[in-house]
């Protein structure tokens, strides 16, 4: 049985060997979030009062049908865009009434981005687009190569640090983009979509990178996927309808947990 999600979850902290189970703050805060677009003279109103806490760590799904809001609300969520009301904290500040250069630097600060066609740039090598975030906040290139290889060594690419991404696999293109939504270790991806455009083994292998990341460094994930079977494989599944939550689930193990499990 799946259970509803209402309060903050106790979890294994994410520091490996650490048996104590925590309480986590939440990342994402959003309460009553809307989203309204102004389109040919007519008010559409897109998110239409999302309330969601997303806690530190957590590896969140979120599915819903097309049109339903995901993209929007991912946006707002990685202060690509800004809510039309409601509050929206990002790892405890309220982004609805920054200014757009501190939104920016939060953005660069904690988040990562994936999204379904990778943005590589064509013309760089594998170690220079994941470089890239890092070059444009002005952080030496010596320290960042060194780092940079070390990401697309995690994401299992040690053998091509130099191609471009025309000489690499769809799978290899989003491992180098999720290499690169790592280089400044943010809090928190937010993927949108990124095995949509990938054969069903290739986006199985990864999913599994997504988890890796997750349990590996405690980032948490937030990622909006069609694919059923990668949402619930996931902790959590929040479903989508007509821009507001109509389902937040929670597994055991990513498995729809025993009935005796539940609280
Ligand atoms: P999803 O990702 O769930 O498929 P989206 O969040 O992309 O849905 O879009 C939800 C709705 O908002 C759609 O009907 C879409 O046409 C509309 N929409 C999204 N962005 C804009 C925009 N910039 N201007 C006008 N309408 C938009
Ligand atoms: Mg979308």
């Amino acid at each position: 049985m799946v259970r509803s999600v209402s309060a903050a979850p106790l979890r294994r902290c994410a520091m490996p060997g650490t048996p104590s189970t925590v309480a986590a703050a939440p990342i994402v805060s959003a309460n009553d979030v809307r989203k309204s677009f102004v389109h040919m003279g007519r008010t559409l109103e897109v998110l239409r009062g999302i309330d969601l806490n997303i806690f530190e760590g957590e590896i969140v799904g979120i599915v819903g049908q097309s049109g339903a809001g995901k993209s929007t609300f991912l946006h707002c969520v990685g202060t690509l865009d800004v809510p039309t009301s409601g509050s929206l904290k990002i790892a405890g500040e309220e982004v609805t009434s920054m200014s757009g250069a501190r939104l920016a630097a939060l953005r660069n600060r904690s988040i990562g981005f994936v999204f379904q066609f990778h943005h590589l740039l064509p013309e760089f090598n594998a170690i220079e687009n994941v470089m890239m975030p890092g070059l444009i906040q002005g952080i030496s290139r010596g320290p960042l190569e060194t780092r940079a290889r070390a990401l697309l060594d995690e994401v299992g690419l040690k053998e091509r640090f130099l191609h471009r991404p025309g000489e690499l696999s769809g799978g290899e293109q989003q491992r180098v983009a999720l290499a690169r939504a790592l280089v400044l270790d943010p809090k928190l991806i937010l993927a949108d979509e990124p095995t949509g455009n990938l054969d069903s083994k290739t986006s199985q292998q990864i999913h599994e990178l997504f988890f890796q990341i997750n349990q590996q460094r405690g980032t948490t994930l937030i990622i909006v996927t069609h694919n059923m079977a990668l949402a619930q494989s996931m902790p959590r599944m929040v479903t989508l309808k007509d821009g507001r939550v109509e389902k937040d689930e929670r597994r055991e193990n990513g498995e729809p947990a025993p009935e005796a499990a539940a609280p």
